[in-house]
């Protein structure tokens, strides 16, 4: 049949040109050039997201955000039982009983924490009972130990118990059905031990991101080596920002890239990406002619570089970097600029990646107690000093504006933050803080 002989039409093949991939696009910088810090915060965190969660042991959870609400299927306690070691009793009793006037009971047995099968109390008894042993049936009182003569056989009692007194009755710290923790809370030990004794083992968390901590440039030397040549540093960086990262809840390794060389600086960071939620590294995205984290990223991934508004920390460098998209912070070389902008940008990633509310920083209001100077035009974070004056908190900057300022980073506990319109803020005028130790 003719029909079935003709040949079939070929159908052209469309060539699919994929579309080069970018990041969205970035907030528009402002008049200057430049991005205000929220701006760029905000755009960084609109491109990670939280961890995937899984199923963990409880004391595996410590720190992490939860990602249920977890009501409790009991009441706690199970049962009514002692407060005291003492005797249970009937409180009707033991009415009439005073230290001229003791009441005497025969002792009906004893019964201790844990023990399980009970005779009820006879009338007009007593059963000697220890703290947490369930109250016998017919008690509805405990009479601790140091209102009696602690008796065997038969006790003294020199003074009354109402009813329900030193008996801790099923359900009065939690009900079942109470919710015990809520989605996003982050675990600690109080919370933890609440988990436990409503008897959860496991629960539904977010780990705890794995950082890569890569600090870059030829000059840096590891702590506790020498330093051979002059023009060279020890890595403060390295170190600095693997430990708020830690301090943040993440599980942190550390890398140094000696070099300014491309290929090195490279290879390096490409090793880093298979293990890590989030690369960090320092050095390397200013205006210099070394500065190769910038060079050497945007062949890796998708990139932004930026100037933000603010001071210090005003180079700043973002990328979803290899086949997995990897999340990368790249923060300026100098100490203070790159422990502020871990602060502002790192630091909320982090937890955006654990699921832990709020992502930012709250600004605490503190009242100056000396003059402070600030650039116009500019956010600028003022290492500071936060104290308790009889109730106030009061600010006091520590040190100069340079971002070399090791030693006043240390003695700081605050970042003050003066707006981009703040020349001067005069002693008793109220300013903004980011608290460092909470
Ligand atoms: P960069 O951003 O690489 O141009 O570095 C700016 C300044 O920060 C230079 O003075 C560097 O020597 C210094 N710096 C860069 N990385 C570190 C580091 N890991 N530790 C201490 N200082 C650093
Ligand atoms: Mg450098």
């Amino acid at each position: 049949m003719a029909l079935l002989r003709r040949k079939k039409k070929v159908e052209p093949v469309e060539e699919v040109v994929e579309p080069t991939p970018t990041l969205p696009d970035p907030p528009e910088p402002d008049a200057r050039g430049l991005r205000s810090m929220e701006a760029h915060r905000d755009y960084l965190l609109g491109l990670v997201e939280p961890l995937p969660p899984f199923g963990m042991n409880l004391l595996d959870a410590w720190d992490l955000a939860l990602c249920e609400d977890i009501a409790s299927e009991v009441d706690l306690p199970g049962f009514d039982n002692s407060q005291m070691d003492g005797y249970a009793v009937r409180a009707a009793d033991v009415a009439g009983a005073n230290q001229g006037e003791p009441l005497t009971l025969p002792v009906a047995g004893s019964v201790a924490a844990g023990d399980e099968s009970l005779a009820p109390l006879p009338e007009g008894q007593a059963i000697k009972i220890m703290t947490g042993a369930p109250i016998p049936e017919g008690a509805d009182a405990v009479v601790p130990f140091e209102f009696t003569d602690r008796g065997s056989e038969q006790v003294k009692v020199f003074e009354p118990v109402v009813a329900g007194e030193y008996v801790r009755t099923k359900g009065s710290d939690i009900t079942e059905g109470t919710v015990l923790m809520h989605r996003g809370q982050r675990m600690d030990a109080r919370t933890i031990g609440l988990l436990a004794g409503a008897g959860i083992d496991k629960v539904l968390a977010r780990p705890r991101p794995r950082v890569v901590v890569i600090s870059t440039g030829a000059e840096l030397v590891d702590p506790g080596r020498r330093l051979e040549r002059p023009g060279q540093i020890h890595d403060a960086n390295g170190y600095m920002i693997a430990a708020a990262a830690k301090a943040e809840g993440c599980q942190v390794w550390r890398v140094q890239a000696a070099s300014d060389d491309p290929e090195v600086v490279r290879e390096q960071i490409t090793d880093q990406l298979i293990r890590a939620d989030l690369v960090i590294t320092t050095g390397g995205v200013s205006q210099g002619e070394r500065d190769v984290v910038k060079q050497v990223m945007p062949e890796l991934g998708l990139c932004d570089f930026a100037e933000v508004a603010m001071q210090p920390g005003k180079p700043q460098g973002f990328g979803l970097i290899g086949e997995d998209k990897v999340p990368m912070v790249m923060l300026p070389g100098n100490p203070v600029s790159s422990y502020v902008s871990f602060q502002a940008f790192v630091r909320p990633l982090l937890r955006k990646l654990m699921g832990i509310e709020p992502v930012n920083h709250e600004p605490v209001r503190a009242i100056a107690g000396s003059v402070m100077r600030s650039t116009k035009g500019k956010l600028q974070f003022g290492r500071a000093v936060v104290r308790d004056d009889n109730g106030r908190r009061l600010v006091d900057l520590v040190g100069g504006h340079s971002s070399h300022l090791t030693g006043d980073l240390a003695a700081a506990n605050a970042l003050v933050l003066l707006g981009e319109d703040v020349e001067v803020v005069n002693p008793g005028e109220a300013v903004m803080c980011w608290m460092l130790d909470d």
